[in-house]
């Protein structure tokens, strides 16, 4: 009923064409179809629905499940190992936290990705420890980014046969929600191929931008011509320079007021320099680039590192194919002009901080003024829809644009009081933040 009414009387300020500038429509056709922790509020809540799921499968199958979030659990902390075995039995299972950035392994997940007390932490990732008493040295189950990352891809991936009807699935859910554009932030290199398929068969509803991952980018963009069209377009290579607020592995500059140790200032995943060589290698294949940064320290090494290109590539990169750094949660005062100064667009998803209020206050209580300032970034010259663009990050966080606005004018969930609002100043009003999301790119 609500979408039939906002078509019939859209508010005047909400552009006619609507662009998803950041999400993932393998992860999206996975998640409809997989159990989600969304809305849980204790760990025992999450094990139930975990039990309760792995109940009804076949022996054997991976159990596979996403949206946990345990600062939103009464407990304030993962589940045990023990507890999600009593769950789960001897059935492979994952669980993905709400950000991507962090899996709970059960014992027999761990032991299908060979992970025990004598693996080493994978370069960019860690493996959680028990860190005192008989058991210290082994592994918790908890397992933060390329460790994560890699567990998770032990799972059996769908069969070539679903991945159709889940892709397929994800558009229309993107379509029911208004949009006519999506850029989608790490796309396999059959994804192209498979939305060519569906438009010649008229079945595509919304134009799609690409972003492949770096390691990914020569190739896939080596057979671009064969599958690129009016509605399908390659934009550019993806990589990550840190992690997330929630993981604390946002790479920050100050440090964390809470945090495990060896995560004072989060875990920086590449330098300037490596920076600038990935934009090198986009650049020369004639692509944009998407760099993830969400702390301070990370959006200041993407502007580093841009800063430092070759002159001559600085002039081939433009709104239209841009280079763009993603969420940009936290920005340092210092460093809000040099998005307009160097050309690098702002993609960033308004709705997270209505996600991430508890952890901000937890996380950065002195440096809420440095928390999304969009509008002092349009005062320093981005531009709405242009050079700045809202998306959600979905399945991350759902992809209503409407979450994105009422994040953008208030800066608080509905309920909350006015004070709890995270720094009010940077508020910007509902035509401008409609208008970050008539982004034009495909
Ligand atoms: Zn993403």
């Amino acid at each position: 009923m609500t979408t039939t009414r906002t078509l019939i009387n859209p508010p005047a300020a909400r552009p006619a064409e609507l662009c998803e500038s950041h999400g993932h429509l393998p992860w999206l056709g996975k998640a409809l179809s997989m159990l989600s922790l969304e809305g849980c509020t204790s760990v025992h809540e999450s094990l139930d629905r975990i039990a309760a799921r792995a109940a009804t499968m076949i022996p054997d199958a991976w159990l596979q499940v996403h949206s946990a979030r345990y600062e939103g659990w009464n407990e304030r902390r993962w589940m045990t190992r023990d507890e999600l075995d009593r769950a789960t039995g001897a059935r492979p299972t994952l669980v993905m936290s709400f950000d991507h950035h962090a899996v709970f392994a059960n014992s027999a997940a761990l032991a299908a990705a060979s992970i025990d007390r004598s693996t080493p932490d994978p370069a960019g990732g860690i493996i959680e420890r028990v860190s005192s008493g008989p058991n210290s040295g082994e592994p918790t189950g908890l397992l933060l980014e390329a460790a994560a990352f890699s567990t998770w891809a032990v799972a059996p991936e769908p069969p070539e046969s679903r991945r159709q009807a889940q892709i397929t699935a994800a558009l229309d859910h993107l379509a029911a929600l208004g949009f006519k554009e999506m850029h989608d932030l790490a796309s396999p290199h059959w994804l192209g191929p498979l939305l060519a398929m569906l438009e010649r068969e008229n079945r595509l509803p919304l134009r799609v931008g690409l972003y492949g991952l770096l390691d990914d980018i020569e190739a896939i963009a080596a057979t671009r011509t064969t599958w690129e069209s009016p509605r399908v377009r390659l934009l550019g290579g993806k990589i990550f320079t840190d992690g997330t607020l929630n993981s604390r592995t946002a790479w920050v500059l100050e440090p964390y007021a809470e945090s495990p140790p060896d995560l004072r200032h989060g875990k920086p995943l590449m330098t300037p320099r490596q920076i600038t060589d990935s934009a090198e290698k986009c650049l020369r294949l004639n692509l944009g680039l998407a760099m993830h940064a969400i702390g301070d320290g990370a959006v200041r090494a993407c502007l580093d590192g841009i800063a430092s290109l070759p002159s001559s590539l600085r002039l081939s990169f433009s709104p239209s194919l841009p280079i763009r750094i993603e969420h940009a949660e936290l920005i340092a005062p210092a460093d809000i002009p040099r998005f307009a100064e160097l050309g690098v667009t702002a993609s960033v998803q308004p709705c997270h901080l209505l996600a991430d209020i508890e952890a901000l206050h937890r996380a950065v209580p002195g440096q809420l003024d440095r928390v999304m300032p969009w509008k002092s970034l349009i005062n320093s010259g981005l531009m709405p829809g242009k050079t700045l663009l809202f998306g959600s990050d979905v399945p991350i966080v759902r992809a209503n644009p409407e979450d994105s606005i009422e994040a953008a004018v208030s800066r608080r969930r509905p309920e909350m009081h006015e004070r709890d609002a995270i720094h009010a100043t940077e508020a910007i009003d509902q035509a401008t933040a409609w208008a970050c999301f008539g982004t034009r790119m495909v």
